[in-house]
């Protein structure tokens, strides 16, 4: 059996599915999904994120963490959390980088929120007095410090195209000559997207994300309750226009349909549609561009005290991860990072406080 002899034999008994649950099945099916199999990061994976570029950008945001936990008292205990930590690179530069931060280590409980247990095991190895959480609802009532890097843009997204009057058709998996292939669901109203009305005209296509809101939510209602801050950290901006579901296989762009299960699927995140969601509960930053974020919090002195250290291809490399983090034709401006903390917090170091 394949993911996709499965999906087909669903399809045909059922009728089409969601890009939801098809982006879900394959992506995260127990047996055959792309996270539940395999380790897809770096050179030799499908792509590669900012902690797997340079350490810097793990120190910068755990520094930057251990700021805001000084900054509201120095909260002991707390948890220390990450979505969809990868490989553990990111959490194991942050602790690293923080070990010298008076108290912090000793304050801390690291909870790691991850779905694959392939990938669990490659941050055992990185992070080993981690405790691992199956989703956001298991973190405990504590003070909460959490960072969600390219976590939302691996949650499934549902699509559709603006059709007549205020309609919408959804786009749905169906099968055409044995293979399954996107069509459009006949028009009809769909409430949450309402609002788009007013922005959008017929043929315009937008994504919403359910599963996004319940989990900042969640954050906000812990923030509010017991401090801390959050820090996510993806592609995209908002509101929602225009198709950005694709495929990624060996650092290409593939058809997402054609091999369920071996691609990485993602989407643009609606950075403005997660602020909404935490507004209620917590205080929001503007939408800050990573490069900006990055060179607030000194990536550049730090990128600088490194390098002497360096010679050869090894100096090239790290110039070039720098540049990489930061340059606006590179990751500098379509990464976003939104920042939430409590109401009666300081702002988060490094991010453009929000004026709206
Ligand atoms: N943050 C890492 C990895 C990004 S890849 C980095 O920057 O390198 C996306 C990560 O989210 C993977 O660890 C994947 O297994 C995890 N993930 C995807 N969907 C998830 C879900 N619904 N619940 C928990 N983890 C999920």
């Amino acid at each position: 059996m394949t993911l996709k002899a499965e999906l087909l034999a669903r399809i045909a008994a059922s009728g089409p599915m969601t890009l939801a649950d098809y982006m879900a099945e394959c992506l995260l099916h127990p047996r055959y999904g792309y996270y539940s199999t395999r380790d897809p990061l770096g050179a030799a994976g499908d792509f590669t994120t900012a902690p797997e570029i340079s350490q810097m950008f793990g120190e910068m945001l755990g520094l930057a963490l251990a700021q805001s936990w000084l900054d509201q008292g120095a909260p002991s205990p707390f948890t220390l959390a990450e979505l969809g930590p990868g490989r553990g690179t990111l959490m194991a530069d942050v602790l690293r980088a923080t070990a010298r931060v008076p108290g912090f280590h000793a304050a801390l409980n690291v909870v790691l929120v991850e779905a694959s247990p392939t990938l669990r095991a490659a941050q055992a190895q990185r992070v080993p007095h981690a405790k691992w959480a199956d989703t956001i609802a298991e973190l405990p009532d504590a003070p909460l410090f959490l960072l969600a890097n390219e976590f939302f843009d691996a949650l499934p997204i549902r699509q559709f195209h603006r059709a007549a009057g205020d309609t919408w058709r959804e786009v749905v998996v169906g099968i055409e000559a044995s293979d399954l292939r996107p069509g459009l669901a006949p028009p009809a109203p769909h409430a949450p997207l309402d609002q788009r009305l007013a922005d959008t005209r017929p043929g315009d296509i937008v994504e919403t994300c359910p599963a996004a809101a319940p989990i900042v939510t969640r954050i906000g209602e812990i923030l509010a309750a017991h401090g801390g801050a959050a820090l996510l950290i993806d592609y995209g901006a908002g509101p929602s226009l225009g198709d950005t579901f694709q495929a990624l296989e060996n650092h290409r762009f593939a058809d997402p349909f054609a091999n369920p299960g071996h691609a990485d699927l993602t989407a643009h995140v609606d950075f403005i549609a997660l602020a909404r969601a935490a507004q209620p509960l917590c205080a929001t930053s503007a939408i800050t561009p990573q490069g900006r974020f990055l060179e607030h919090l000194g990536i550049t002195p730090r990128a600088q005290s490194l390098a002497p250290r360096l010679s050869g291809p090894a100096l090239e490399s790290h110039i070039a991860a720098h540049r990489r983090l930061t340059h606006p034709d590179e990751m500098g401006s379509l990464f976003k990072v939104l920042g939430l903390t409590p109401h009666f917090a300081p702002p988060f170091p490094g991010l453009i406080p929000d004026h709206s």
